[in-house]
Protein backbone atom coordinates (compact mmCIF):
# COMPACT_ATOMS: atom_id res chain seq x y z
CA UNK A 1 0.00 0.00 0.00
CA UNK A 2 1.83 2.88 -0.90
CA UNK A 3 1.11 6.85 -0.40
CA UNK A 4 -0.76 8.72 -3.55
CA UNK A 5 1.43 11.74 -2.78
CA UNK A 6 5.43 10.35 -1.76
CA UNK A 7 4.46 7.15 -2.56
CA UNK A 8 6.02 6.25 0.57
CA UNK A 9 4.77 3.21 2.67
CA UNK A 10 1.26 4.31 2.81
CA UNK A 11 -0.07 3.72 7.05
CA UNK A 12 -3.99 4.08 6.38
CA UNK A 13 -6.45 3.94 3.45
CA UNK A 14 -9.40 6.56 2.18
CA UNK A 15 -11.70 4.47 0.30
CA UNK A 16 -13.81 7.63 -0.52
CA UNK A 17 -10.85 9.32 -2.51
CA UNK A 18 -9.78 6.09 -3.61
CA UNK A 19 -6.56 6.38 -2.05
CA UNK A 20 -3.95 5.62 0.63
CA UNK A 21 -2.11 7.85 2.72
CA UNK A 22 1.49 8.20 4.38
CA UNK A 23 1.31 9.82 7.95
CA UNK A 24 2.63 12.93 6.54
CA UNK A 25 0.25 13.41 3.85
CA UNK A 26 -3.17 12.06 5.62
CA UNK A 27 -2.59 14.46 8.35
CA UNK A 28 -1.83 17.39 5.59
CA UNK A 29 -4.99 16.46 3.55
CA UNK A 30 -6.67 16.43 7.23
CA UNK A 31 -5.67 20.22 7.53
CA UNK A 32 -6.47 20.96 3.27
CA UNK A 33 -9.96 19.62 4.29
CA UNK A 34 -10.44 21.67 7.04
CA UNK A 35 -9.52 24.60 5.00
CA UNK A 36 -11.42 23.82 2.36
CA UNK A 37 -14.60 23.81 4.73
CA UNK A 38 -13.50 27.11 6.33
CA UNK A 39 -13.15 29.37 2.65
CA UNK A 40 -16.05 27.43 1.15
CA UNK A 41 -18.56 28.34 3.80
CA UNK A 42 -16.52 31.86 4.85
CA UNK A 43 -16.41 29.97 8.45
CA UNK A 44 -13.75 32.33 10.02
CA UNK A 45 -12.47 35.58 8.30
CA UNK A 46 -8.88 36.51 9.51
CA UNK A 47 -8.59 37.83 12.38
CA UNK A 48 -11.35 36.23 14.30
CA UNK A 49 -11.69 35.22 17.80
CA UNK A 50 -12.70 31.34 17.72
CA UNK A 51 -14.53 29.38 20.77
CA UNK A 52 -13.88 25.86 20.18
CA UNK A 53 -16.54 23.37 22.17
CA UNK A 54 -14.75 21.13 23.51
CA UNK A 55 -15.68 18.10 25.28
CA UNK A 56 -12.40 15.60 25.18
CA UNK A 57 -13.30 13.25 22.37
CA UNK A 58 -11.66 12.63 19.34
CA UNK A 59 -13.33 15.38 16.88
CA UNK A 60 -12.92 18.53 19.56
CA UNK A 61 -9.51 17.54 19.83
CA UNK A 62 -8.79 17.57 16.54
CA UNK A 63 -10.37 20.90 15.72
CA UNK A 64 -8.94 22.35 18.04
CA UNK A 65 -5.44 21.45 16.80
CA UNK A 66 -6.18 21.98 13.43
CA UNK A 67 -7.78 25.47 13.66
CA UNK A 68 -4.23 26.28 15.63
CA UNK A 69 -2.11 24.35 12.49
CA UNK A 70 -4.01 26.69 10.04
CA UNK A 71 -3.00 30.05 11.88
CA UNK A 72 -6.31 30.70 13.86
CA UNK A 73 -6.50 32.45 17.05
CA UNK A 74 -8.91 29.24 18.97
CA UNK A 75 -9.53 29.07 22.60
CA UNK A 76 -11.60 26.15 24.15
CA UNK A 77 -14.59 25.88 26.13
CA UNK A 78 -14.94 22.78 28.23
CA UNK A 79 -18.21 22.23 30.10
CA UNK A 80 -18.17 19.79 32.73
CA UNK A 81 -21.97 18.05 32.47
CA UNK A 82 -22.03 16.15 35.60
CA UNK A 83 -22.17 12.61 33.59
CA UNK A 84 -21.14 9.80 36.12
CA UNK A 85 -20.02 6.07 36.11
CA UNK A 86 -23.00 4.25 37.46
CA UNK A 87 -26.04 2.61 35.52
CA UNK A 88 -27.75 4.42 33.22
CA UNK A 89 -24.65 7.41 33.61
CA UNK A 90 -26.16 8.65 37.17
CA UNK A 91 -23.21 10.36 39.36
CA UNK A 92 -21.91 8.20 41.91
CA UNK A 93 -18.78 8.36 43.83
CA UNK A 94 -16.52 6.95 41.13
CA UNK A 95 -14.64 9.22 38.90
CA UNK A 96 -16.83 9.26 35.88
CA UNK A 97 -17.51 10.13 32.00
CA UNK A 98 -17.52 13.67 32.55
CA UNK A 99 -14.22 14.14 34.81
CA UNK A 100 -12.28 11.75 32.43
CA UNK A 101 -13.22 13.98 29.57
CA UNK A 102 -12.17 17.11 31.38
CA UNK A 103 -9.06 15.85 32.45
CA UNK A 104 -8.02 14.87 28.84
CA UNK A 105 -8.77 18.80 27.49
CA UNK A 106 -6.92 19.69 30.62
CA UNK A 107 -3.56 17.56 29.55
CA UNK A 108 -4.39 18.46 26.19
CA UNK A 109 -4.26 22.03 26.43
CA UNK A 110 -1.56 22.02 29.26
CA UNK A 111 1.00 20.13 26.14
CA UNK A 112 0.04 22.66 23.94
CA UNK A 113 -0.36 25.74 25.74
CA UNK A 114 -3.91 26.70 24.41
CA UNK A 115 -6.18 28.93 26.49
CA UNK A 116 -9.05 26.83 28.11
CA UNK A 117 -12.04 27.82 29.54
CA UNK A 118 -14.45 26.08 32.20
CA UNK A 119 -17.81 26.02 33.18
CA UNK A 120 -19.11 23.36 35.91
CA UNK A 121 -22.67 22.90 35.26
CA UNK A 122 -23.35 21.33 38.93
CA UNK A 123 -21.39 23.97 40.63
CA UNK A 124 -22.42 26.75 38.83
CA UNK A 125 -25.95 26.46 38.13
CA UNK A 126 -27.15 23.74 40.26
CA UNK A 127 -27.80 20.59 38.30
CA UNK A 128 -26.37 18.01 36.12
CA UNK A 129 -27.54 15.78 32.85
CA UNK A 130 -28.44 12.84 34.33
CA UNK A 131 -30.68 14.47 36.92
CA UNK A 132 -32.13 16.93 34.44
CA UNK A 133 -32.80 14.32 32.04
CA UNK A 134 -34.44 12.00 35.25
CA UNK A 135 -36.79 15.23 35.93
CA UNK A 136 -37.74 16.09 32.54
CA UNK A 137 -38.44 12.41 31.26
CA UNK A 138 -36.43 13.22 28.02
CA UNK A 139 -33.91 11.33 26.59
CA UNK A 140 -30.74 13.00 28.30
CA UNK A 141 -29.06 14.35 25.22
CA UNK A 142 -32.27 16.83 24.95
CA UNK A 143 -31.44 18.36 27.88
CA UNK A 144 -27.73 18.06 27.24
CA UNK A 145 -27.71 19.85 23.90
CA UNK A 146 -29.95 22.69 25.22
CA UNK A 147 -27.60 23.08 27.78
CA UNK A 148 -24.23 23.07 25.51
CA UNK A 149 -25.99 25.20 23.21
CA UNK A 150 -26.88 27.77 25.47
CA UNK A 151 -23.71 28.14 27.72
CA UNK A 152 -21.48 28.13 24.40
CA UNK A 153 -23.44 30.88 23.23
CA UNK A 154 -23.15 33.04 26.37
CA UNK A 155 -19.47 32.40 26.98
CA UNK A 156 -19.17 33.44 23.39
CA UNK A 157 -20.79 36.78 23.49
CA UNK A 158 -19.80 37.43 27.07
CA UNK A 159 -15.84 36.70 26.18
CA UNK A 160 -16.08 39.11 22.70
CA UNK A 161 -16.01 35.74 20.29
CA UNK A 162 -16.93 36.34 17.37
CA UNK A 163 -17.27 32.58 16.42
CA UNK A 164 -18.07 28.96 18.33
CA UNK A 165 -16.77 26.15 16.34
CA UNK A 166 -17.88 22.47 17.14
CA UNK A 167 -16.23 19.43 16.05
CA UNK A 168 -19.12 17.81 13.96
CA UNK A 169 -17.81 15.74 11.56
CA UNK A 170 -19.41 14.39 8.09
CA UNK A 171 -20.72 11.29 9.97
CA UNK A 172 -22.61 13.59 12.46
CA UNK A 173 -24.17 15.98 9.70
CA UNK A 174 -25.14 13.13 7.26
CA UNK A 175 -27.22 11.19 10.27
CA UNK A 176 -28.76 14.42 11.30
CA UNK A 177 -29.60 15.17 7.90
CA UNK A 178 -31.39 11.35 7.11
CA UNK A 179 -33.01 11.80 10.53
CA UNK A 180 -34.59 14.93 9.65
CA UNK A 181 -35.12 13.72 6.17
CA UNK A 182 -36.76 10.43 7.34
CA UNK A 183 -39.80 12.42 9.57
CA UNK A 184 -39.46 15.34 7.07
CA UNK A 185 -38.64 18.23 9.83
CA UNK A 186 -38.56 21.18 7.52
CA UNK A 187 -37.90 23.45 10.11
CA UNK A 188 -34.54 21.75 11.19
CA UNK A 189 -33.90 20.96 7.73
CA UNK A 190 -33.56 24.68 7.29
CA UNK A 191 -30.98 25.12 9.63
CA UNK A 192 -29.03 22.11 9.02
CA UNK A 193 -25.65 24.48 7.45
CA UNK A 194 -22.00 24.37 8.35
CA UNK A 195 -22.56 27.63 9.31
CA UNK A 196 -25.18 29.97 11.34
CA UNK A 197 -24.49 33.49 10.98
CA UNK A 198 -24.12 35.92 13.76
CA UNK A 199 -27.62 37.68 14.84
CA UNK A 200 -30.16 38.22 17.38
CA UNK A 201 -27.88 37.67 20.65
CA UNK A 202 -26.20 34.74 19.23
CA UNK A 203 -22.28 34.15 18.03
CA UNK A 204 -22.08 32.91 14.29
CA UNK A 205 -22.01 29.08 14.80
CA UNK A 206 -19.11 27.05 12.70
CA UNK A 207 -18.48 23.13 11.55
CA UNK A 208 -15.15 22.73 10.38
CA UNK A 209 -15.58 19.49 10.09
CA UNK A 210 -17.81 18.50 7.53
CA UNK A 211 -15.54 17.51 5.05
CA UNK A 212 -13.74 14.68 7.18
CA UNK A 213 -15.22 11.11 8.46
CA UNK A 214 -15.20 9.85 12.35
CA UNK A 215 -13.12 7.44 10.90
CA UNK A 216 -10.35 10.45 9.68
CA UNK A 217 -10.58 12.27 12.63
CA UNK A 218 -9.63 9.10 14.93
CA UNK A 219 -7.01 8.59 13.07
CA UNK A 220 -5.66 11.91 12.81
CA UNK A 221 -5.90 11.99 16.84
CA UNK A 222 -3.33 8.66 16.50
CA UNK A 223 -1.16 10.20 13.69
CA UNK A 224 -0.70 13.35 16.13
CA UNK A 225 -0.04 11.87 19.47
CA UNK A 226 -3.46 13.62 20.38
CA UNK A 227 -4.77 11.12 23.68
CA UNK A 228 -8.64 11.33 23.52
CA UNK A 229 -11.63 10.10 25.92
CA UNK A 230 -12.36 7.02 23.94
CA UNK A 231 -15.18 5.82 26.36
CA UNK A 232 -18.55 6.46 24.44
CA UNK A 233 -21.19 8.70 26.72
CA UNK A 234 -23.04 6.09 28.97
CA UNK A 235 -26.26 8.32 28.13
CA UNK A 236 -25.61 8.24 24.03
CA UNK A 237 -27.89 4.95 23.88
CA UNK A 238 -30.94 6.87 23.54
CA UNK A 239 -29.84 8.79 21.07
CA UNK A 240 -31.34 8.03 17.45
CA UNK A 241 -28.79 9.17 15.51
CA UNK A 242 -26.24 6.30 16.16
CA UNK A 243 -28.98 4.10 14.52
CA UNK A 244 -28.70 6.30 11.36
CA UNK A 245 -25.33 6.58 11.48
CA UNK A 246 -24.79 2.02 11.28
CA UNK A 247 -27.06 2.42 8.30
CA UNK A 248 -25.12 4.99 6.42
CA UNK A 249 -22.41 3.03 7.51
CA UNK A 250 -23.60 0.44 5.72
CA UNK A 251 -24.48 2.40 2.48
CA UNK A 252 -20.54 3.94 2.74
CA UNK A 253 -19.46 0.46 2.96
CA UNK A 254 -21.00 -0.92 -0.03
CA UNK A 255 -20.47 2.64 -2.29
CA UNK A 256 -17.97 4.81 -0.94
CA UNK A 257 -18.37 8.12 -0.85
CA UNK A 258 -22.00 8.32 -0.54
CA UNK A 259 -22.05 9.53 2.64
CA UNK A 260 -20.13 12.95 1.04
CA UNK A 261 -22.88 12.93 -2.21
CA UNK A 262 -25.88 12.69 0.51
CA UNK A 263 -24.77 15.68 2.34
CA UNK A 264 -23.03 18.15 0.14
CA UNK A 265 -25.75 17.32 -2.51
CA UNK A 266 -28.02 18.65 0.05
CA UNK A 267 -26.27 21.38 0.59
CA UNK A 268 -25.66 22.46 -2.93
CA UNK A 269 -29.07 21.11 -4.35
CA UNK A 270 -31.95 21.35 -1.72
CA UNK A 271 -30.91 23.08 1.42
CA UNK A 272 -32.23 26.53 -0.25
CA UNK A 273 -35.75 25.46 -0.58
CA UNK A 274 -36.60 24.76 3.30
CA UNK A 275 -35.24 28.35 4.29
CA UNK A 276 -37.84 30.13 4.85
CA UNK A 277 -38.31 31.75 7.88
CA UNK A 278 -37.75 30.64 11.49
CA UNK A 279 -35.82 31.57 14.42
CA UNK A 280 -33.29 32.73 12.35
CA UNK A 281 -31.08 36.10 12.27
CA UNK A 282 -34.01 37.66 10.22
CA UNK A 283 -36.30 37.09 12.99
CA UNK A 284 -36.80 39.71 15.86
CA UNK A 285 -36.24 37.97 19.78
CA UNK A 286 -36.43 39.33 22.74
CA UNK A 287 -34.76 38.70 26.15
CA UNK A 288 -34.65 36.25 28.69
CA UNK A 289 -36.18 37.57 31.82
CA UNK A 290 -33.79 35.13 33.98
CA UNK A 291 -30.33 35.59 31.59
CA UNK A 292 -30.49 37.42 29.39
CA UNK A 293 -30.23 35.39 26.55
CA UNK A 294 -32.14 35.70 23.23
CA UNK A 295 -35.77 34.29 23.37
CA UNK A 296 -39.09 34.13 21.88
CA UNK A 297 -39.97 34.02 24.96
CA UNK A 298 -40.68 35.20 28.33
CA UNK A 299 -37.78 33.12 30.05
CA UNK A 300 -35.30 30.72 27.70
CA UNK A 301 -35.60 27.02 27.68
CA UNK A 302 -32.25 27.00 29.02
CA UNK A 303 -33.46 29.08 32.36
CA UNK A 304 -36.84 26.87 32.32
CA UNK A 305 -34.61 23.27 32.77
CA UNK A 306 -32.68 25.11 35.19
CA UNK A 307 -35.98 25.95 37.36
CA UNK A 308 -37.28 22.77 36.89
CA UNK A 309 -34.58 20.44 37.61
CA UNK A 310 -33.28 22.35 40.44
CA UNK A 311 -36.85 23.32 41.69
CA UNK A 312 -35.90 26.81 42.09
CA UNK A 313 -38.98 28.36 40.30
CA UNK A 314 -42.05 27.02 38.89
CA UNK A 315 -41.69 27.11 34.81
CA UNK A 316 -42.69 24.41 32.49
CA UNK A 317 -40.15 22.79 30.45
CA UNK A 318 -40.37 22.46 26.42
CA UNK A 319 -37.61 21.53 24.59
CA UNK A 320 -38.10 21.72 20.91
CA UNK A 321 -34.41 21.35 19.68
CA UNK A 322 -32.36 18.13 18.88
CA UNK A 323 -28.37 17.68 19.04
CA UNK A 324 -26.81 19.08 16.44
CA UNK A 325 -29.30 21.08 14.64
CA UNK A 326 -31.16 23.65 16.34
CA UNK A 327 -29.72 27.00 17.87
FE1 LIG B 1 -24.71 14.86 26.06
FE2 LIG B 1 -25.96 12.98 24.61
FE3 LIG B 1 -23.50 13.80 23.95
FE4 LIG B 1 -23.88 12.33 26.18
S1 LIG B 1 -24.26 11.66 24.04
S2 LIG B 1 -22.60 14.16 25.98
S3 LIG B 1 -25.87 13.10 26.87
S4 LIG B 1 -25.39 15.04 23.90
ZN1 LIG C 1 -32.51 32.42 30.32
Amino acid sequence: MKCRVCRGSAVIDVPRHNANFCAEHFLRLCRDQTRKAIEAFDMIAPGDRVLVAVSGGKDSLALWQLLHELGHTADGLYIGLGIGAGPKGRPNDEVGYSDVSGEHVRRFAASKGFRLLEIDVREEHGFDIPTAAATTRRVPCSSCGLTKRHLFDRAAIDGGYDVVATGHNLDDEAAVLFGNALQWNTDYLARQAPVLPAGNGFPRKVKPLVRLTERETAAYCVLSGIDYQIEECPLAAGNRHLGYKDLLDQAERRSPGTKHTFYFGFLDRAAERFQSGGEGPGVELGRCGGCGAPTSEETCAFCRLQARVTGVGDVPVRITSTPGVGR
